[in-house]
């Protein structure tokens, strides 16, 4: 058995998810099973219906909802077989029936709670599972639907679910295997529900993870992540175009890119597979001849030092200074009590024995945060800064590698600079003017050489 997983663009229409028809079939006797995202957009406009609805914004919900069930209702007539018209037009008046109720009830309330939004959200997959099932049907393959919420079970952590993974695996390996060994099988990614039955979702972007999650569970030899991207580049293409494609990473090295803003995976998403040692590829449908990128759990030998360049934009850095606490023991605890009372998570840190910078993503509280630390330090606050990240496991190996990037990067002002505990990665902070200078001059000095067993030369722009 093989999981495949195709994102949101990837059944955004009809085409589209005939495209998906033709790579599932290709792969027939793999025994897939397939887990989708929402048809294109469709989980933004779910949400922005839940938002109109609890403003009273009867004029905009109601045609909103008339056109999504429009858009849903032209590409399924259109990816299903005319036979399976009628069951079509059930199901979905039968869904949007009941997402009307449900939306007129919040707007009758005014009030959105996490539960609410989950089960509105859940209309994505519940519908784009059981129109690729009707599709893969009319493509001439055997295909069978699952709910997702009978299979994967989480608590009631309402739009950011955890996994509960025994209850899970159990009704998965019950479940899934019997049926693939017919027929493929077709669910939704990002929904699942609590023990009690309630629909609970996995986080936005989620569906990355319940691939993972239903491969660990089925113990798949493979899972492969279907998305619009030539998989893992050795540099973002919309900083540096040109970069090459990466068709060997490990999960570690992955995950970290992922955390650093590769746009191709969910952090999370690594986890479930990583612990079953199952290798999980990133393929571009619509290029499905192109190799793509392979992630698998052992490191991966390679004469380059480092396998991608990250880049984590629109970060804030905040400089702390303190003379006063000088030899002072409680300083630290102090300054991360208040980042920790405004609930700001901290990205990167460096310390000297007088002043602290730090990153941070979210500057929601930050005049607060300032407020605070100003009782017992010297703060300032520069915005538009980037995390740049050099990700690679050689990195730990290779002496020089700090000395590499400043000489490359002579003459740009590097704000910070750290080397996390996993010695996987090093990253440091530019201004966001210098981004594009500092990408392709690191770009240059590290990847001019390519060790071949690794790296696609120009990967994406061949292809
Ligand atoms: N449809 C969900 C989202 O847009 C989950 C996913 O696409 O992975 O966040
Ligand atoms: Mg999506």
């Amino acid at each position: 058995m093989i999981v495949m997983k195709f994102g949101g663009t990837s059944v955004e229409s009809a085409a589209a998810i005939e495209r998906v028809a033709g790579i599932v079939k290709a792969r027939e006797e793999r025994r897939p099973v397939v887990v989708v995202s929402a048809m294109g957009k469709t989980t933004n406009k779910l949400l922005a219906i839940a938002a109109a609805a609890i403003a009273g914004k009867r004029d905009e919900y109601i045609p909103q909802l008339h056109d999504l069930r429009d858009f849903h209702s032209r590409e399924a007539r259109q990816a299903a077989s005319l036979a399976e018209r009628v069951e079509l037009d059930r199901f979905l008046d039968e869904h949007f029936q009941e997402l009307t109720e449900l939306v007129k009830g919040l707007a009758i309330l005014g009030e959105l709670t996490p539960r609410s939004v989950d089960a509105i959200s859940a209309y994505g997959e519940r519908l784009s599972s059981y129109i690729v099932t009707l599709a893969l049907r009319h493509f001439g393959l055997t295909a069978a639907h699952v709910d997702s919420r009978d299979v994967i079970v989480t608590d009631s952590r309402h739009t950011q679910a955890a996994l509960n993974f025994p209850e899970t695996n159990r009704r998965l390996a019950a479940v899934i295997p019997p049926l693939a060994k017919d027929a493929v099988v077709v669910m939704g990614g990002f929904i699942g529900a609590s023990e009690q039955g309630v629909t609970t979702t996995l986080g936005r972007g989620g569906s990355d993870y319940t691939a993972s999650i239903v491969g660990a569970g089925i113990g798949a030899e493979e899972i492969q992540i279907w998305t619009d991207v030539y998989g893992m580049l050795t540099a973002d293409p919309t900083i540096l175009p040109g970069g090459h494609r990466v068709k060997v990473i490990s999960f570690a090295e992955a995950a970290e890119l992922a955390y650093f803003g590769a746009k191709v995976l969910h952090p999370a998403t690594v986890v479930p597979a990583m612990d079953k040692d199952i290798p999980v590829l990133i393929l571009n449908s619509r290029r499905p001849e192109v190799e793509g990128t392979r992630i698998v759990a052992a490191s991966v030998p390679c004469e380059n030092t480092v396998k991608s360049i990250a880049c984590k934009r629109k970060i804030t850095l905040v400089n702390i200074h303190s003379t006063r606490m000088l030899m002072a023991h409680g300083f630290l605890r102090r300054m991360f009590e208040v980042f920790d009372r405004f609930q700001t998570p901290v990205d990167m840190v460096a310390t000297s024995e007088v002043s602290v910078s730090l990153t941070i993503d979210n500057c929601k509280n930050l005049e607060a945060i300032q407020a605070e630390l100003r009782q017992f330090a010297e703060v300032n606050v520069e915005h538009d800064q980037v995390i740049v990240c050099l990700v690679g496991e050689n990195i730990r190996y290779t002496p020089g590698v700090a000395r590499r990037v400043f000489n490359a990067l002579d003459g740009i002002n590097i704000r910070m600079i750290s080397q996390g505990a996993s010695l996987l990665n090093l990253s440091f902070v530019v201004s966001e003017a210098d981004l594009n200078r500092t990408v392709a001059a690191l770009h240059e000095e590290f990847f001019s050489y390519l060790d071949p067993a690794v790296f696609e030369r120009n990967g994406v722009a061949h292809a």
